[in-house]
């Protein structure tokens, strides 16, 4: 099969949980996660009709994202990786959307940097539901306190949670709690599921999976999700 013909598959079966959900065609939105391939490859997933894309490394995406950005216009970009408050500038000018956002320090170097570059982009706050130590996020029980912060004090309007369930556990629990949090805190979309388990986030209310090898293929083990 080719990236286009996996892509569609995948399309389907999102087509199919939103079905088996009673949620309408087009309530979950497909990020392809794109990482560690190139623009040779993601052209024609492009072509096909994808927009929105993931990427986990700002400065990966600068390599890539600039030429693709420019060739097809509508494409939405969102960084699901980790940010480092150095690259704040670097990521709001290339990304539409920040799903990783964790920390005061990055809210606020990424809530200057959208005031200075009079760029909205959207925010997501990413929440460690399994509280692994390795892994980025706040803790499930800080999320409040969080959000209120990037509402209040920095003035961000946060859009959505997102998570990424521990690797070797049931993720139906994860992505519940994820949807709890978000309700409790009035915070509208859920981007949550991957390429194994993104029928289950569907179930759960993602409005959004972000799907990578399904689509592209597999990759390193050293680009894997944290
Ligand atoms: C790589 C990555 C994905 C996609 O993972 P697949 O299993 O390849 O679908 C999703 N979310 C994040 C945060 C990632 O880093």
């Amino acid at each position: 099969m080719t990236r286009v013909d996996q892509w569609n598959e995948v399309l389907s079966r999102i087509h199919a949980a939103e079905d088996d959900g009673r949620r309408a065609h087009g309530s979950v939105a497909l990020v392809a996660v794109s990482k560690t391939f190139d623009a040779e490859a993601i052209r024609p997933v492009i072509a096909a009709g994808q927009r929105v894309f993931g990427e986990n490394r700002v400065q990966e995406s600068q390599g890539k994202w600039p030429e693709l950005k420019a060739e097809t216009p509508g494409i939405e970009l969102h960084l699901i990786g980790p940010l480092q408050s150095n690259k704040a500038a670097d990521a709001v000018a290339l990304f539409d959307v920040i799903e990783t956002i964790d920390r005061e320090k990055i809210a606020r170097a990424v809530a200057a940097e959208i005031k200075r570059q009079e760029k909205p982009v959207r925010i997501y706050v990413q929440v460690n539901t399994g509280l692994e130590p390795q892994k980025a996020g706040i803790a499930p029980e800080e999320t409040a306190a969080f959000v209120a912060m990037c509402r209040d004090a920095l003035g961000l309007s946060v859009e959505g949670l997102m998570c990424i369930p521990p690797a070797e556990e049931n993720p139906g629990p994860h992505f519940a709690l994820l949807a709890k949090l978000a309700a409790e805190n009035g915070v509208e979309k859920l981007s949550m599921g991957m390429s194994g388990d993104f029928e289950t986030a569907i179930a759960f209310g993602a409005t959004s999976v972000r799907v990578g090898s399904a689509i592209f293929g597999l990759r390193d083990v050293a680009a894997q999700p944290v």
